[in-house]
Order: C-alpha cells, then sequence, then structure tokens
C-alpha cells in the first residue's frame, strides 16, 4: 500500500513542518523500516500488525475506538494499551498524515480546509453542515491530470495520488472541525477518485468500518468525470456507495471542449457503462451538470439531455458554474437554469437544482490551493 510517507520530500518539506506541525517524512524512522500512517490500514490488517508485534488481536480493536472514536492524536491517549506495546506502535506507525493549515469560513457555516501533507503537498476539502447533516468533500489526488475547463483543480497540474491514510486524515481533520464525525463524505475535492482507485477504495473501506467512524456506503458519494475502466471495476464491489457522474454537456463535441477525458471515453460509451453500472448494482446514477451561460444552457440542449438520460435510472443535479480564474465562463442567468430544470422535469427527469454557500465553495475546489502554491 501507499505510505503518507513514502513521498520523497520536496524543497518545501520543511516550512511545510513549522506551517503544519506535520512531522517531515522519515523523521524518526530508518530508511529500511518503512513508516506508515496507521489510518491508511483496515481493520484485518490492524490485527495483523499487532500479531506481528506479539500483541493479542483484541488489541486492534482498541485501539480501532482511539483512531475512530475518541479521534486521539498521541499514542499516550490509549490508556488502556501496555505503555510498552504504544512506544512499539510509534515506532513503526505515525499518528498524523495531514494537518489544517488554514480554515477559512466560520464553524456553522461551510468552511475551506487547506490541508498540509507530510511532503509539503497540499488539498483542499470542504465542509457543508446543514440541518441534520455534517458533509466533509474531500480530496482523491494532489492536482488533477483531466484539465476540465471550468475546474480549478488541475490548472496546476497533477503531483501525485493521495494515500488512503491522507484521505481518512482529511475525514479526522473535518470531524475535529465540526467537533464531531461527519455524517456524509463526498470525493468531490480536487482530484479523479476513479485515477486512484485502490487508495480511494481502501479509505472508503476504513471509513465504512461499523466501530469506528461508522460512515454508511450510501452516505458517501464518488464523484467522476467518466472514467469508464474505474466505473467497471467499481460496478463489481458490491459496495452500495452513490456515484455522481460529471456531464456538462448533451454531446460529444462540447462535452470534449469542456471535459478533455470525453475524447477517450466518449458520451455513447459512457451511458452504456452507467447502464450496465445501474442494471448491476441496482443503484441510481447522479450526473452533475454545471450550468454555463451561452455554452450548454439553451433550451435545445436541455431537450437533448433529457433525450440522451431517458434510457438510464438517474437524478440530475444541476449547478451554476462558480467562476474560476482562467475561464472565462459565467453562470447561467437564474430565469435560464429555471427554465432548463423545468424542460427536464417535463420530460420525467428528477432533476434539482443547487445553490449554496457551501456548493460554491465546492465546486470551487482547488482555488485556495492554487492561490497558496
Ligand atoms: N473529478 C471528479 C470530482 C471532482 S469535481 C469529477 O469530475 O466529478 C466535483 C464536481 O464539481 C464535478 O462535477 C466538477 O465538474 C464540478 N466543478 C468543478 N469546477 C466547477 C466550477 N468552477 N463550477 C461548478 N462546478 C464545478
Amino acid at each position: 500500500m501507499n505510505s503518507g510517507f513514502k513521498h520523497s520530500s520536496s524543497p518545501r518539506g520543511t516550512s511545510a513542518k513549522a506551517e503544519s506541525g506535520v512531522k517531515p517524512p522519515h523523521s524518526k524512522f530508518s530508511p529500511d523500516v518503512p513508516s506508515r500512517v496507521i489510518h491508511g490500514l483496515l481493520l484485518d490488517e490492524l490485527a495483523a500488525a499487532l500479531r506481528a508485534l506479539g500483541a493479542p488481536v483484541f488489541r486492534a480493536q482498541q485501539i480501532w475506538r482511539w483512531l475512530y472514536v475518541q479521534r486521539v492524536t498521541a499514542w499516550d491517549q490509549m490508556k488502556n494499551l501496555p505503555a510498552e506495546l504504544r512506544a512499539r506502535l510509534a515506532e513503526r506507525f505515525d499518528l498524523q498524515a495531514a494537518a489544517a493549515r488554514e480554515i477559512t469560513g466560520e464553524p456553522g457555516a461551510a468552511q475551506k480546509i487547506l490541508v498540509g501533507l507530510t511532503d509539503g503537498e497540499c488539498v483542499e476539502e470542504v465542509l457543508i453542515p446543514a440541518a441534520e447533516r455534517r458533509t466533509v468533500c474531500v480530496s482523491s489526488q494532489v492536482g488533477c491530470k483531466f484539465g476540465c475547463a471550468f475546474c480549478a483543480s488541475g490548472q496546476a497540474g497533477f503531483r501525485r495520488n493521495l494515500s488512503a491514510g491522507e484521505i481518512v486524515g482529511q475525514v479526522l481533520l473535518a470531524a475535529t472541525a465540526y467537533g464531531n464525525r461527519p455524517t456524509h463524505l463526498v470525493f468531490m475535492g480536487v482530484g479523479e477518485p476513479l485515477d486512484n482507485y485502490d487508495e480511494v477504495l481502501r479509505a472508503i473501506r476504513i471509513v465504512n468500518q461499523p466501530d469506528g467512524l461508522g460512515l454508511g456506503a450510501r452516505r458517501i458519494t464518488l464523484s467522476t468525470c467518466g472514467v469508464i475502466p474505474g466505473l467497471r471495476r467499481l460496478a463489481g464491489e458490491g459496495l452500495q456507495v452513490e456515484l455522481s457522474v460529471s456531464l456538462h454537456a448533451p454531446d460529444d463535441a462540447l462535452r470534449a471542449r469542456l471535459l478533455p477525458v470525453d475524447r477517450r471515453y466518449p458520451l455513447p460509451e459512457l451511458l452504456a457503462t452507467c447502464r450496465d453500472y445501474t442494471v448491476q448494482t441496482k443503484r441510481i446514477i447522479t450526473f452533475e451538470y454545471t450550468l454555463i451561460k451561452n455554452v450548454n444552457d439553451a433550451a435545445g440542449q436541455a431537450d437533448a439531455l433529457a433525450r440522451l438520460l431517458a434510457p438510464l435510472s438517474c437524478r440530475v443535479n444541476l449547478i451554476p458554474l462558480s467562476p474560476v480564474a482562467g475561464f472565462a465562463g459565467e453562470p447561467s442567468l437564474p430565469e435560464t437554469a429555471k427554465l432548463f430544470i423545468r424542460t427536464l422535469t417535463r420530460a420525467g427527469l428528477n432533476a434539482t437544482l443547487r445553490d449554496s454557500q457551501g456548493l460554491r465553495l465546492h465546486a470551487a475546489c482547488g482555488q485556495l490551493r492554487i492561490a497558496r502554491l
């Protein structure tokens, strides 16, 4: 597996330490005993690691509770463990893969956290509180390869995948900021989750563990720009996660201009794959459609979208564009957005128009990171 400490230190590693309080890579480990962020282990792997240390397996459950129920940040806080075991664990594993470098927004409203990683890289996460929900929107990669025209995440290119421990670390930072465990998790931050398949799935399984963070699969949403091999694999996982597919255009000519991935995985194949996915998993897919003034919001485009999606069991989520530097587009006018949704609804589609501060913040994911590079 990937470890949060495997990556080589960037020139900014030292300053990241000062800013974030995260230890630099290999701070206390010899190179032949790679350190590992403990939050990247599945429960059965933790049990195996304890067996290897000669400790009884029931310790795994105890440690799991300290990590994900009490959410301790120091080994010494694991009071029911023998001091000697704590010391050996501290030698082998690290407790922190991610640290909050900067938080914007006020508690109780949407907040964005700039997340510092141990090698000096950073990503973003967004907290979106609502009545009964504490949603966290996490990043899956440092930067992005996919270069969608209106998305800030890929503007500075791709740096690396996040490890599962770094993804789980973001959920733990959200728990700290909320003062409670998040109830919903969405992979809509920086990066393409299906391009970091193994670590994302591992993170999902870790946070899904009932006696830990206990995030039910149906409260976890994975959003993809349409990476077909990843979608096919996901269909066979037997997981009940929610799936969002970023569509943004009803035809390949426009979609390829907005989402270069469309050239590799064009709409007919993508929609056929989505259809297979719904048949195999019996789950409904949500299609994300960012409304951009005079680009993809004409009545004819709504008709074309309705025809395209008619054979699928799906929802459509319309989101007005969040303006980003480097993309000249503007959000659709409210009247146009209303007309667009009415066309979809009349055609029998289940469509919602969303425009909240939290969504604007999450849609603008990547901008804070870019601003701080
Ligand atoms: N790579 C994944 C997840 C990250 S983006 C994906 O493409 O789905 C999460 C959602 O926000 C996507 O639907 C994306 O297209 C959308 N998005 C990105 N930038 C946006 C912007 N400036 N305004 C509105 N939505 C945006």
